[in-house]
C-alpha cells in the first residue's frame, strides 16, 4: 500500500506513491563528495519512501537538560547554543514525515521571518518550517545544510495521508 501527502489547507497533492519505512535511517553525513552537485549528506530516506520520527522537531528551541553533553540540536544536527551559551535542542513537535526532498516537488521555498538561522550551503534545520504548498500553507521544511543530514520534514498537524 501506497502513502501520498496532501496539503491539509487546500487538498493538494504534496507527494504520491510513498511506502512507508518501518524507523528513519541512520543520518548521514557529508563527506566532501557533493550530492547532485551540491555539498550535502547522502538522503536520509530513499527516493519513494518516507518515516515519522518520534523525535522533536523544528522551533521552538530550549536549554537541553544534558549541557555537558553537546547533544545535537535535532537528530543528526549540529549542537547550537542560545545568547548566553547554553546549548539548546527541539522542543518542536513530534511525528514529523521525514521524506527525500525531491519527492515533494511542488513544495515552494517559503520565506522565513528576518532574524532566522542562515545556512551555509542549504538549510540549516533550525529555524522555522521553510516550505510551502503553492496555496501558500505552510507545510513542512527542509534540512539540507553541509552540516546536517538531508530531509524533508513535513508537520502532522498540516498534511493529510491517504493511501492508495
Ligand atoms: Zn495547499
Amino acid at each position: 500500500m501506497r502513502t501520498e501527502f496532501r496539503c491539509a489547507a487546500c487538498g493538494g497533492l504534496l507527494a504520491a506513491g510513498l511506502e512507508a519505512l518501518p524507523n528513519v535511517p541512520p543520518r548521514h553525513v557529508f563527506d566532501g563528495e557533493p550530492v547532485d552537485g551540491r555539498r550535502q549528506a547522502a538522503p536520509t530516506v530513499p527516493r519513494g519512501h518516507y518515516a515519522v520520527d518520534p523525535e522533536p522537531h523544528g522551533p521552538p528551541f530550549v536549554p537541553a537538560e544534558d549541557q555537558d553533553g553537546f547533544p545535537p540540536a535535532y537528530p543528526g544536527g549540529p549542537c547550537i547554543s542560545g545568547p548566553d551559551g547554553e546549548v539548546l535542542v527541539s522542543a518542536g513537535v513530534r511525528g514529523t514525515f521525514v521524506l527525500h526532498p525531491l519527492d515533494a516537488p511542488a513544495l515552494l521555498p517559503h520565506p522565513t521571518p528576518p532574524g532566522s538561522p542562515i545556512g551555509c550551503c542549504g538549510a540549516p534545520g533550525d529555524g522555522p518550517p521553510d516550505r510551502a504548498c503553492p496555496c501558500g500553507a505552510v507545510v513542512g521544511s527542509e534540512i539540507s545544510d553541509c552540516y546536517t543530514p538531508y530531509e524533508l520534514h513535513l508537520l502532522p498537524g498540516a498534511v493529510l495521508l491517504g493511501a492508495r
